[in-house]
């Protein structure tokens, strides 16, 4: 399984990872913007998995996401919005324009586990 992380954090991205590599999953790209995600992305098919931040400088989480999700060629890639908001009216929003999860940061290795089905 190969993991896009995307978040402006290092902080936040290297907590993830460690979590991730946790799950014995060790193909990791990292991106820090949306702008940059949407790059990796393309260089870095195929993709198993993204692990989305919300609030990031150049192009957001959420635009990011409208955007792997009007190109077909990305219809198999899974995506987890990363919230440090529990807010629902956002995950709804995240849910609606096509993400497959959530999770609530920061999250532990066995919500991640959940989430991800295994
Ligand atoms: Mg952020």
């Amino acid at each position: 399984m190969k993991v896009l992380l995307v978040d402006d954090s290092v902080t936040m991205r290297r907590i993830q990872k460690t979590q991730i590599q946790g799950l014995g999953i060790n193909d990791i790209v990292e991106a820090g913007d949306g702008e940059e995600a949407y790059r990796k992305l393309q260089e870095n098919m195929p993709i198993d998995l993204i692990m989305l931040d919300w609030n990031m400088p150049v192009m957001d989480g959420l635009t990011f996401l409208k955007k792997v999700r009007a190109d077909n060629s990305f219809k198999n890639v899974k995506v987890i919005m990363c919230t440090s908001e529990s807010e629902k009216t956002r995950v709804v929003e995240a849910l609606k324009s096509g993400a497959n999860n959530y999770l609530v940061k920061p999250f532990t290795p066995d919500a991640l586990k959940e989430k991800l089905g295994i």
